[in-house]
Order: C-alpha cells, then structure tokens, then sequence
C-alpha cells in the first residue's frame, strides 16, 4: 500500500485541503496516523468494525485490547455512550478537550472492536488543532491508538510513524513534534470513585483538586493484580537498544556507566540538561529540565538509538509526582532492568 504523506503547518489553505482529504479516506474505511497532543494516533473510523481491524493488522495490536474513541466535541462524546455519573461533566468541563480519556458506559454506537467486547468505552477529546479539525471534518468517532508497532515506543513526529507503519496504512498528516509527549490519563468513570487506570498528561493531583478523591488501580503498584485496563498487561515502550533504569544520584549513574563502559560495551545517556556535565560519555539525549521536558521528548530519546552504534541506553528515575507518575510507568515498562539502592 502507498502511503500519502501530507505534511501540515497552522494556518495555510494546503492545511485545509490536506484535512479534507485525510477526512475522506477515513470516512471511506481507511486508516489515517494524525498528530495529537499526546502522540499520533492511528485512526480509523470507530463505528466500522471493518476499518478498525486495519488498525489492528497495521499494528499486530493484541485483539483482547480496546481502543480510545476520539471526538471533536462534548455533543459527539455524549452520542457514543450511555448515562454517566454527574462528576463526568466536571471533568469534561476542566479537563476536556486535553489528555484525559473517560471509560463510559457504551451504548454500542462504536464497533465491538473498538471495546473488544466490553460494554463500556474509552471516550477522549484530543487538545490539538489538526486532530480537532480532521475529527470535525470525519464528523464520526475516531478510535485511535498510538501510531506505532505493538510493543515499541510510542510516535511523537510524524517520522516515527513512517519509520513503523510506512507502507501499512492510508495516510500520514504531519504536524510537528506533539507537546505532551506521554499518552493520555485513562480514567475509569463507571465508579462513584473514578479510579486512574493508565497514568498520564493529566495527573491525580489535578483530577482530585476538581472531583475530590480518586482512586488508583491497584495493578498499577502490585504486579500481582489483574490490571481493569486491558492493555497494561502487555509489553509496551521497548526501545531496540536495552534501557538500564537506575534508582539513585547521579554518582550510581556515574558508577554503572564507567563498569559498561569498562565491559565494552558503547553507552548512551538519557539526562536532564542540567547534569551534562556531570556524565562522562560520548552519546547522550538531552532530555530538557522539567518534568514537562521529560515527557515530551522520553519516546524520541528512546527511539534515537540504532543496535549499530549503541550497546546499552542508561538512564535515571525521576520523581513520582504530576507527570513523573506517567513518566515512570513508562520508564519501568521500557526497561530491560531496574538498579535499585
Ligand atoms: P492506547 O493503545 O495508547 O490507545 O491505549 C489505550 C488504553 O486504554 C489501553 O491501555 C486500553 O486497554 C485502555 N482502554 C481502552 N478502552 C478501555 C475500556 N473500555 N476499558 C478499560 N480500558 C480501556
Ligand atoms: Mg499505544
């Protein structure tokens, strides 16, 4: 298959033109990689089941693993699910459009696919200006995981996504590096407590100043639970090159570099700008300095080494408050192996 490659900047008619036409294919039953906040998604019209299994094969995505619906607007979100409790409207209003998902309970409009048989769905409404537009332009539910291989890092350019699916899928639009970086936070809405079921660009300390508690499931601490979102159980983030987490000072990086480098082995560092001086190695990701900056450049940190040139990717721990919660659920899930103190 050849994939048409639109490349978008805001405001010019080409942008228009080029929605128009990704709109199209994805009425048409095709699948569409298109830049969100978060990551680009891979999209395929939600209320096909023919179409949204495209997006299974394109992926090799496991079947058993449900899919979030995207939406332009609150009115579209409604017409996809059935009644939901009154704090949903509170987050939505705060929240929406941005990086928060909400598992409703479905009233069957998207495709059994979509839920993998569940009878509720997961409902977002992405805070991008080319995702907003080519939804309105669509004007179904898009359901649209992250545009990349089952099992590796998710695509934050347009690059990664023809670096993984070129040749697999109908379209690619183009639109720039995304800002958050981290997927968005799955919220499980069926319970009088909502309850975090993936850690992401909307932290628990936000969501609780608008709803009070909530809750964090309990698979996402103890690897013994079943975890109620069905694609945490799956291997998720793997960069080619094995990643080594580290949990301590920069001094314990220091020390396990120096011993791989002393192995023989060819080292890159993950680090925040602040400590580049401090590390002795020829290859590095800078990683910026917040939190924010971590988030949004971990995926192409972790994508940026070859097995050619890189033997092993060494990287800390960061703090797990805000983002750092989405940014560590990922880190731990990406590592090869985690050094503790
Ligand atoms: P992604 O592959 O990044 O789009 O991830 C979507 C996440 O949301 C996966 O972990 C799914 O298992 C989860 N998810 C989607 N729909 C549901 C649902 N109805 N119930 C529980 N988790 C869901
Ligand atoms: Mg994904």
């Amino acid at each position: 298959m050849k994939t048409i490659y639109w490349h978008v900047t805001e405001d010019d008619e080409q942008q228009i033109e080029a929605i128009r036409e990704a709109a199209q294919l994805l009425i048409e039953g095709h699948t569409v990689a298109f830049p969100t906040e978060t990551v680009y998604g891979l999209g395929a019209d939600a209320t096909n089941e023919h179409a949204v299994r495209k997006i299974f094969q394109a992926k090799g995505r496991p079947q058993d693993n449900p899919l979030i619906a995207h939406v332009a607007t609150k009115k579209q979100l409604v017409d996809i699910v059935d009644n939901y409790k009154p704090y949903v409207d509170k987050l939505i209003d705060v929240f929406s459009p941005g990086p928060i998902t909400y598992i409703l309970p479905s009233n069957d409009t998207c495709a059994i696919n979509v839920t993998a048989g569940l009878d509720t769905v997961g409902v977002r409404i992405p805070d991008h200006p080319v995702a907003l537009q080519l939804l309105q332009e669509a004007n179904v539910p898009v359901a649209a995981p992250s545009a990349n291989l089952s099992g590796k890092p998710s695509p934050t350019t347009a690059k990664h996504v023809w670096d993984d699916l070129n040749g697999k899928i109908a379209g690619i639009v183009d639109g720039g590096l995304t800002g958050v970086g981290v997927e968005s936070t799955v919220v499980d809405c069926t319970q009088d407590i909502p309850v975090i079921l993936r850690p992401g660009g909307i932290s628990q300390e936000e969501l609780e100043q608008v709803v009070g508690p909530v809750n964090v499931d309990p698979a996402l601490k103890d690897k013994q639970s079943k975890p109620k979102a069905p694609g945490m159980k799956y291997k998720h983030y793997t960069p080619e090159v094995p990643l080594l987490l580290i949990d301590g000072p920069i001094e314990k990086l220091n020390e396990i570099v120096a011993q791989a480098q002393q192995e023989g082995h060819r080292v890159a560092v993950l680090i925040k700008n602040d400590d580049i001086d401090k590390i002795q190695v020829d290859q590095y990701y800078p990683l910026g300095t917040s939190l924010q900056d971590i988030a949004k450049h971990l995926y192409d940190a972790l994508r940026s080494f070859k097995r050619e040139d890189t033997d092993i990717i060494i990287c800390q721990t960061v703090p797990e408050t805000g983002i750092g919660q989405a940014i560590m659920n990922r880190l731990k899930k990406a590592a090869h192996k985690i050094i503790s103190p």
